[in-house]
């Protein structure tokens, strides 16, 4: 089963894509950590895209699609893929989407982590502390910015992949575990659905 969770900056998609990994064996990609490895190895794309990701701002469109739809290709996706952090908006989407369909692959389900602005920040700002996972782009004003890009231009997926009869929401406000079950319990009945064919 192929999963997108979407949701902003410290909704927990990182987390909870560890989890189901674990739980499904879905590989998980995460756009946002294959530019880190980038930009520390100091790579071509790295070096390109460091000052934007460092500000807070989207990588370009054909760079970040090329990047993703190489990697679920890989034989290592074959049992299904979690993405965490892509699509980030519509176009992505829309792009990606009729890359899937010529490589006869498809996304099953989409999941939103749910969590309100205030403890967005909470979070992001207790990440930003913890030495171990300190991130330059976790930091006062871009991390704003993060979030306000993602209201702009991420939120516009909600409607897009609900009109595809997609999207389900989970409260990512819940404890770590309590997420995790509420997610599982939807892809279990995504599983039978698929099994049964509705
Ligand atoms: P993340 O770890 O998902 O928060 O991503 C960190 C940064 O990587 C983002 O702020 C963007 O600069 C860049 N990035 C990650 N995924 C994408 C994407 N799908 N489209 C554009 N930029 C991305």
């Amino acid at each position: 089963m192929n999963v997108i969770l979407l949701g902003a900056p410290g909704s927990g998609k990182g987390t909870q894509s560890i989890i189901l990994n674990k739980k499904f064996g879905f590989l998980q990609l995460s756009t946002g950590e294959m530019i880190r490895q980038n930009i520390e190895d100091k790579t071509e794309l790295g070096l390109m895209v460091q000052s934007l990701v460092n500000s807070g701002e989207f990588v370009n469109d054909d760079t970040i699609i090329s990047m993703i739809s190489n990697r679920i290709l890989m034989k290592d996706c074959k049992n299904g893929f979690v993405l965490d952090g892509f699509p980030r908006n519509v176009n992505q989407a829309k792009k990606f989407d009729k890359i899937l369909k010529e490589n006869n692959k498809k996304i099953n389900i989409v999941i939103e982590l749910k969590v309100i602005k205030k403890i967005l920040f909470e979070r992001i700002q207790n990440r930003a502390t913890e030495a171990n996972e300190a991130r330059e782009d976790d930091k006062g004003e871009v991390l704003e910015n993060r979030i306000k890009i993602y209201e702009e231009q991420t939120e516009p997926l909600i409607p897009y992949y609900k009109d595809l009869g997609l999207h389900y929401e989970v409260n990512g406000m819940k404890n770590i575990d309590e997420i995790a079950l509420d997610i599982e319990k939807i892809i279990k009945i995504k599983f039978k659905m698929i099994k049964e064919k509705i």
